[in-house]
């Protein structure tokens, strides 16, 4: 799993930070990418990556502002210029099914692969043999969704050398006993937990739209292995933060701290902020929450060893 940013900035691209898009990369793991909202000028951004637009088979949609859809229509038709044929399930609030037909539409485009839309509610909006993907709504001006993406647990590991030492041959019986079976071999049992090692813990990615400090931020980011909040603004800003619906980075951290999250990324930099004002929007947010990072344009993360990497 990896978290690649490309736009970071709040309400209007600038040249250091474009509007909003995450791709969460599961190539790994189910060989497909999902992308969190899709700002204009997303497919540019990927135009200076590696990332392929047909593995995006599923994206997450916070909020009908601009910012986090202007990206949608052109992202879309050009996936179908590229050769997607798999299909891309768009999740999003009420109203973002009418828009991207209504669009598609109006200007004659065509799309060569299925697209289904989801109308997100709170709670399970997604889930398979690999991934649980659970949404609430946020506190903004309009509707806003924040996104948990929970792995389940991976099976444990095989010990080959026990297995040989208590006679089990090389072959299917070996399959068997990864999948949790047990075995049966000269009229002894072999049980799989005798072999297979504990299940390995999936991980845990929160990523939340537009808000305000919200109950629902907290829950959805309960025990994650990384959170990625909105932080537009800074604890100066606190009463434009309210009256906007929007975060301090003291906000972000302090949810990221009530619910027990291992890492925070803070992401949604208003342009007002520099590259010279990073060192104390990060230390604001340190003194509640200290496992905090920022995210810039085409910065990609990753968990190793529970510890977050920046690859
Ligand atoms: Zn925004
Ligand atoms: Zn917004």
């Amino acid at each position: 799993m990896e978290l690649q940013f490309l736009g970071t900035g709040a309400g209007m691209p600038s040249k250091a930070r474009n509007t909003s898009a995450i791709m969460l990369k599961l190539l790994d793991e189910i060989g497909e990418m999902w992308l969190f909202d899709c700002g204009e000028a997303t497919q540019h951004q990927i135009l200076h990556t590696s990332l392929k637009p047909r593995r995006v088979t599923k994206i997450f949609i916070t909020h009908l502002h601009g910012d986090h859809i202007f990206g949608l229509p052109g992202f879309l038709s050009s996936r179908s210029f590229q050769g997607g044929e798999e299909g891309v399930t768009l999740y999003g609030p009420k109203g973002l099914a009418t828009w991207v037909e209504q669009t598609m539409r109006l200007t004659s485009t065509h799309i060569t692969y299925p697209m289904t839309f989801v109308e997100v509610a709170p709670g399970v909006i997604y889930e398979d043999d690999h991934f649980i993907v659970e949404a609430d709504e946020l506190a903004h001006v309009v509707t806003s969704y924040g996104y948990r993406v929970t792995q389940k647990a991976l099976p444990g590991e095989l010990d080959i050398n026990k297995a040989r030492a208590l006679g089990v041959p090389n072959g299917p019986m070996l399959g068997q006993l990864k999948r949790g079976e047990d075995v049966h071999i000269d009229g002894r049992v072999i049980t799989s937990a005798a072999v297979v090692g504990e299940p390995k813990k999936g991980f845990v990615v929160t990523l939340l739209g537009d808000t305000r400090y919200c109950e629902a931020a907290v829950n959805l980011s309960r025990g994650a292995d990384i959170v990625v909040h909105e932080a537009t603004f800074d604890q100066t800003m606190q009463s434009l933060a309210a009256q906007f619906g929007h975060s301090t980075v003291s906000d972000a951290a302090r949810v990221a701290q009530e619910a027990g999250a291992q890492h925070l990324i803070i992401s949604h930099i208003s342009s007002r902020f520099t590259e010279h004002d990073e060192a104390a929007l990060l230390a604001e947010g340190a003194s509640v929450f200290p496992a905090i990072a920022m995210a810039h344009d085409f910065k990609q993360f990753t968990l190793y060893n529970n510890e977050l990497k920046c690859v």
